[in-house]
């Protein structure tokens, strides 16, 4: 058996002796929110709306205010708001969607899924989409844009927006890394026909499991997300097309709650700690940080180095944990067979290159301070054998 647990918990942050720094803490260590978490479990224990609760609706209100649209839907997690946004644009056989090369795989699989074909398009500098590159993938099978904005950095969305109105095109926001960020000032989430959220424990606003939201401007979208949301229920009694179960757990939107509240001043924490390394880092490797009009939530903090494999490698040997996202792109991946090499040159390229550092809410300067040190020991050291 293992030791009981305090509810009220102040243990410090102990990782494992050989981690000084760990890519992510998923433990909730600060005392104020356990207790706000708890608190919010025996709220749902005390109503006992185990499905379908207030706190979804309460969410679903707040992360569309956010974002600036009219209506959430709460799902199960990022890959369900993006299945059941493609279906309520009635996407499916036949169809094709236009996405970045890079991106988490869930991102082709959803539109896989639904029985759709993910037409890949390389990417840019940024990591994004390459806009200049989208319109000549266009066919007349061609039913959304999905742009994704990796590592919480907003996509060129002014011109995507403009291509896809001279083809009258939906766009869909895969925005699972992007809660937060704003570009223009204006949010991830307010720039598409409908938006995807996930809210899994990794992301930057997270539940204590799966959890992800949709949102949009648009009524009938809406209405048609919470019908496939499940089994495709016209009300109670009839089901007038076929889905499954994809609703949110009214614990996980409870919990989510909480974490809102502290979106602000994690962020903050963040961006510190990412302008902390942009400062540092300068000169040593490329920083791929935000430009001026942007302002990024900061899902991972990239940086990219043709030294890229050695310098993980010296990283964990001074116990700090990075990693690479990712290294298969999605068009390499086997079960989408457009194996071709050469195609996404820009995506090829970069992904040799790219390292993700650590950074998360419970880092210390300190912390950020020793990953600094240890990249520039890495660069005199291999700088002084060129
Ligand atoms: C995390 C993620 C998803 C999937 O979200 P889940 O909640 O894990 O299903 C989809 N797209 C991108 C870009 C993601 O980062």
């Amino acid at each position: 058996m293992t030791a009981a647990v305090p509810l009220r918990s102040i243990d410090p942050i102990t990782s494992s002796a050989a981690v000084r720094v760990p890519f992510l803490d998923l433990r909730v260590t600060d005392n104020d929110e356990r207790i706000e978490m708890l608190e919010a479990l025996a709220r749902v224990l005390h109503h006992g709306h185990i499905l379908n609760g207030p706190e979804v609706a309460e969410l679903e209100a707040a992360m569309a205010a956010r974002c600036g649209q009219r209506y959430g839907i709460g799902v199960g997690s990022g890959t369900d708001a993006l299945i059941i946004a493609l279906r309520a644009l009635g996407i499916g056989r036949g169809h094709e969607v236009i996405m970045p090369a890079l991106s988490f795989v869930a991102t082709a699989n959803a539109v896989a899924l639904v029985g759709a074909k993910p037409v890949f398009c390389d990417i840019g500098k940024d990591l994004n989409i390459n806009p200049a590159l989208i319109e000549r993938l266009i066919t007349p099978a061609t039913k959304a844009i999905m742009p994704v904005h990796w590592a919480g950095r907003i996509c060129d969305m002014p011109i995507i927006n403009q291509i896809a109105e001279g083809h009258h095109l939906p766009v869909i926001e895969d925005a699972s890394q992007a809660f937060g960020s704003s570009r223009g000032g204006n949010p991830a989430g307010s720039f598409g026909h409908i938006a995807c959220f996930s809210m899994n424990p990794m992301k930057t606003l997270n539940a204590l499991g799966e959890a992800g939201m949709i949102v949009t401007d648009n009524a009938a979208l809406k209405e048609r997300c919470e019908r496939l949301r499940y089994h495709g229920m016209a009300d109670k009694e009839y089901c007038v097309e076929l889905s499954g179960n994809h609703r949110l757990d009214t614990l996980q939107a409870a919990f989510v709650l909480v974490r809102l509240k502290r979106h602000n001043e994690n962020m903050r924490k963040r961006r510190e700690l990412a302008h902390f390394y942009n400062k540092s880092l300068a000169g040593t490797v490329v920083c791929l940080g935000e430009d001026m009009n942007e302002r990024m939530a900061y899902y991972t903090y990239t940086i990219a180095t043709e030294l890229r494999d050695d310098l993980k490698t010296h990283l964990e040997r001074d116990g700090i944990e990075s990693k690479i996202h990712h290294a298969v792109l999605m068009p390499h991946q086997q079960i989408y067979q457009t194996n071709t090499p050469g195609k996404w040159p820009c995506a090829e390229r970069m992904m040799k290159r790219v390292l993700c550092l650590p950074l998360h809410e419970k880092m210390t300067m300190e912390q950020a301070g020793f990953v600094v040190d240890s990249v520039k020991r890495f660069h005199a050291h291999t700088s002084a054998f060129k």
